[in-house]
Parts: C-alpha cells; structure tokens; sequence
C-alpha cells in the first residue's frame, strides 16, 4: 500500500472545539445555546442571537479553559491509530495563535499518547506537503483550490460548515466526510483505490 503523507487540521476536526466553547459562552453570559444552534462562526450571519459582542465570543475559543476543556471527536482516537498501523504518516496542520500552541501540543500528548507525528503550526497550511488534507474549513479550501495545485481535500463536516457548497473541481479533488470513518474510508477509497470494511 502507498504510504501518505496525511495532514489533519485539530480545532472542529480532531478535536469538539465547539461544545467546550458553547460550554464556556453558557457559563460567561449565562445563556442556554446548544452546540447545535452554532452554525455559523460567524455569528453576524447566525440564527442564534448571542448575548456578547461577536469579537467578545470569538475570543472565548481562543481562551486556554476552552481549548484544556476540548475532547477528540468521535472515532478521531481509533482512526488516527488505524491510519499509523497502515504505514501512514499523521501531520498535524494547525493555524493555532501563538499562546495556545502549548495547550495544543499538551493536548495531543494526553489524549494521543501512541501517537506519532509531525506538527506544523501555520496560517499558510498548503505550505506542508502532503498527499490529502482534513479540514472543517471549506472556504479556506475553496480559496487554496484557486491558487495552488493541492493534494486531495477531505472537508469534515461540521453543523456551521454544512451549508458551504464543495465546489466540483475537476483538478483537485474535494470531498465530505461526516465522520472520522468515513475520512478512513474515503482516503482508502479515493486516494488509494481500495476498499476497506469501515
Ligand atoms: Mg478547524
């Protein structure tokens, strides 16, 4: 089996930066949002009417408690190890500000302690070769798939991310995983033609 290099994106995508966030917001402002009214991260453009300034929520996912209080999501633990057992190598790629890079890295040791991997903290992601990328982000996708000639793009999907369109692109393939099995199988199945049981 060809080995790839397998970049993986950690806020909303390895890790619920979302429910530790909304958590938090609740506890500040004393409101009752559920995780799933957050659907947009923009929050001009949300349903829900938030009782803090857009910047002032924003900053709460950038606050050290929220990013300590974050777990992997679902089948995150059990893939990653599965993708190593393959022969793949794990690349973390994260566009994390400076002071929360310790947590990070903290983080992931904790929570991934078999684990082996690179780690990239960059804004500049496409910058890291790599042979597929999984991110929750799809307009920083659409943006990349523009100007660069990029690996294949695995969009994780995320309730604020459902409604972006993944564009048909021809040159770069761009596709949606729902879950951490699906991302096992697409990779199998779409970057290395293979069909796994997953
Ligand atoms: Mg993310």
């Amino acid at each position: 089996m060809r080995q790839l290099r397998i970049g993986i994106d950690i806020d909303s995508t390895i890790y619920d930066l979302e429910a530790a966030w909304v958590a938090k917001y609740n506890k500040i402002y004393g409101d009752n949002m559920k995780q799933w009214e957050f659907d947009d991260w923009d929050f001009i453009f949300s349903k829900k009417k938030i009782r803090c300034t857009p910047e002032s929520f924003f900053w709460i996912s950038q606050h050290a408690d929220v990013q300590w209080d974050t777990y992997p999501i679902h089948g995150a633990k059990e893939v990653l190890s599965q993708l190593q057992a393959d022969g793949h190598l794990i690349c973390i790629v994260s566009s994390a500000k400076r002071g929360v890079i310790p947590i990070k890295v903290a983080k992931l040791m904790q929570d991934f302690p078999e684990l082996d991997y690179e780690l990239h903290f960059t804004k500049e992601k496409w910058l890291v070769h790599l042979d597929v990328m999984i991110d929750d982000n799809p307009y920083l996708m659409k943006q990349w798939a523009r100007l660069f000639n990029l690996p294949p793009l695995i969009v994780f999907s995320q309730r604020w991310n459902t409604k972006v369109p993944i564009p048909d692109d021809s040159q770069n393939l761009i596709v949606r995983a729902g879950n951490w099995h699906e991302v096992y199988r697409m990779i199998n199945r779409q970057i290395l033609g293979e069909e796994v049981e997953w």
